[in-house]
């Protein structure tokens, strides 16, 4: 049996190979970037005015000026014909030639001369710095730098640079496909009437909503705990999906057959059994092509919801959504007595008191009483090696809600 940062390092160590493939810009949000992007252009592309006002020579910078032109945005670049005059100038608009300064409306007064209009300056002269309120071409990314490198995930920070540079279309690794599955002979689909020892299939349900609610897709399964029909459905399931979630069928029960269907199906085991309660059956495998990459990640979670929901959030959310898992530390509002060798992970409800956030472990919650879930906002993580875990333990705390 495997420790749980060892069943975290064997994932981490298979990573499925993504497909790549071109999308709109708008639907390349939240996905992974799978090229480089080029400024086409210098950022900003020319000398840009950054203030509405008036653009000077500074070297001409006197108290008055002689404003005998507009340059707006949008608008080809003018130029100024008298160093000792001055161009209104407008945010965004190219720098007109002969210019180097822009002086804001908000320290000018702007008045009538002799068919002419005047600026004067309303601070000190020392206040007027060279270069101010021009945004220098270049300055922010030079042409031809890499303005996104590939491996990022794109927000809409990515999506304004992607359109700046023109990228109608993006490259992006695409999520991968899904399919859940739901091993036994007891489970009953949720629109039917169950006998008295049968159960309607909740983790089938439970899994795609919690990828659907990072933006995948899967489809759902459901297999009986029959030798043939798991080995040729999981075939099939095989051949057209990239990740396997399969729930049930891992343990030690005399109808637990899907680790062996796995591997006759070629699928290699990376490990079966992780040192952690709940779900110490979880089984994890790959399948590769010739040149070693991963096609295939199967995780077979064991049945009991608890144990699933937690395998998934622990292990499988991550590989597939490529979104690391972010742990947050929390302090035990009560002390936890737990003996076995195991990591524990243990429902917990969380609140701030004093600026600290706190957690309530649901002990003797057992993994099979996931209606506790819903008073439950994720799982304190309490470490094998420790027995006793007095209050105010500082811990890590995977969240769920
Ligand atoms: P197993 O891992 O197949 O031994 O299943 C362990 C327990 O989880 C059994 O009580 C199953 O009935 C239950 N279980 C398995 N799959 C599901 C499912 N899809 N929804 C709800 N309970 C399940
Ligand atoms: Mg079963």
């Amino acid at each position: 049996m495997i420790s749980v940062q060892e069943a975290l390092n064997y994932i981490a160590q298979s990573p499925l190979n993504r497909r790549i493939q071109q999308v709109d810009l708008l639907d390349s949000i939240g996905k992974i970037l799978a090229e480089d992007v080029i400024a086409d252009r210098d950022f900003p592309p020319f000398n840009r005015v950054a203030m509405d006002g008036i653009a000077v020579a500074y070297q001409h910078t006197g108290q008055t000026w002689i404003i005998e032109n507009v340059q707006y945005a949008g608008s080809p670049q003018i130029t100024l014909s008298d160093p000792a005059h001055s161009i209104e100038v407008m945010t965004g608009a190219i720098l007109p030639e002969g210019c180097d300064t822009v002086i804001r409306y908000e320290d000018l007064e702007i008045l009538p001369a002799e068919g002419n209009k005047l600026a004067r300056l309303l601070l000190p002269l020392e206040e007027i710095k060279k270069g101010q309120h021009v945004h220098p071409k270049g300055i922010d990314r030079k042409e031809g730098s890499i303005v996104l490198a590939k491996g990022l995930r794109i927000s809409p920070a990515e999506i304004a640079i992607l359109a700046t540079v023109g990228k109608t279309q993006v490259w992006v690794e695409m999520p991968p496909q899904v399919a859940i599955i739901s091993t036994g002979d007891e489970l009953v689909e949720i629109d039917e009437t169950p006998l008295a020892y049968q159960i309607r299939q909740s983790n089938s349900y439970m899994l795609a909503s919690a990828l659907q609610q990072k933006g995948i897709a899967s489809q759902r399964f459901h297999l009986t705990d029959d030798p043939e029909i798991l080995h040729q459905h999981l075939a099939n399931i095989l051949e057209n999906y990239e990740v396997v979630l399969l729930s049930g069928g891992v343990s030690a029960g005399k109808k637990d057959y899907v680790p062996a269907i796995l591997t006759a199906l070629g699928v290699q085991k990376c490990f079966h059994k992780v040192a952690q309660k709940p779900g110490k059956p979880f089984w994890f495998g790959v399948k590769t092509n010739e040149t070693g990459e991963v096609t295939r990640q199967v995780f077979a979670l064991p049945g009991n919801p608890v144990s699933t929901f937690l395998c998934f959030l622990q292990y499988a959310q991550a590989a597939i959504t490529r979104q690391a898992v972010r742990y947050e530390d929390v302090y035990l509002a009560q002390k936890v007595h737990f003996k076995p060798a195991l990591t524990y992970f243990a429902p917990a409800k969380t609140y701030f008191d004093e600026g600290k956030q706190m957690a309530v472990p649901f002990e003797g919650s057992g993994s099979a009483d996931f209606a506790n879930l819903t008073s439950c906002d994720g799982f304190v993580i309490l470490p094998a090696e420790q027995q006793e875990f007095p209050a105010g333990t500082l811990v890590k705390f995977i969240r769920f809600r």
